[in-house]
């Protein structure tokens, strides 16, 4: 994967935004690889988890926005344990579902109601669960 790296991306609203949702700082990780070699979604993962965290810390949301990743998540909170830095992983993929099913005007980008059946087989069932949790808080 080619990527862009800029100071303006590292220091993004983007990555400012990922924090407050989480409470988590983004640059506690240092890269060990824990969360990825204990995450059992990640066979099916196009990045791993420690990949997204390092994205992250660089600003590349459309890498991560357009990776399954966060989507495969199954938030079993795995990788949050084993984090030898106290990352919640967990949340910090949670900040990143939801960065993507809000709007920049916080207005709703997934209705619940306009989902249609085909849809539901379709959808990922943690986007729902993300898009259902930010009416919580
Ligand atoms: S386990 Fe923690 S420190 Fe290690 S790569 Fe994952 S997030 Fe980073
Ligand atoms: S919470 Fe998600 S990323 Fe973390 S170990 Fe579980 S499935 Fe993998």
């Amino acid at each position: 994967m080619k990527v862009e790296l800029s100071s303006e991306k590292v220091k993004s609203d983007f990555v400012k935004k990922v924090e407050e949702l989480s409470g988590q700082n983004i640059l506690s990780c240092y890269q060990c690889g824990k969360c990825s070699a204990g995450c059992p979604s990640s066979y099916a993962m196009d990045l791993l988890p420690s990949q997204v965290i390092r994205m992250v810390q660089l600003g590349l949301q459309d890498e991560i926005v357009n990776s399954k990743t966060v989507w495969l998540c199954a938030s079993c909170l795995t990788c949050s344990v084993r984090c030898p830095r106290g990352v919640d992983i967990a949340a910090i993929f949670e900040a990143l579902r939801l960065v993507v099913t809000r709007d920049k005007d916080k207005l709703n980008y997934v209705e619940p109601s306009e989902i249609t059946a085909e849809q539901l087989e379709e959808l990922p069932q943690i986007a729902l669960i993300s898009n259902f949790r930010k009416f919580t808080g």
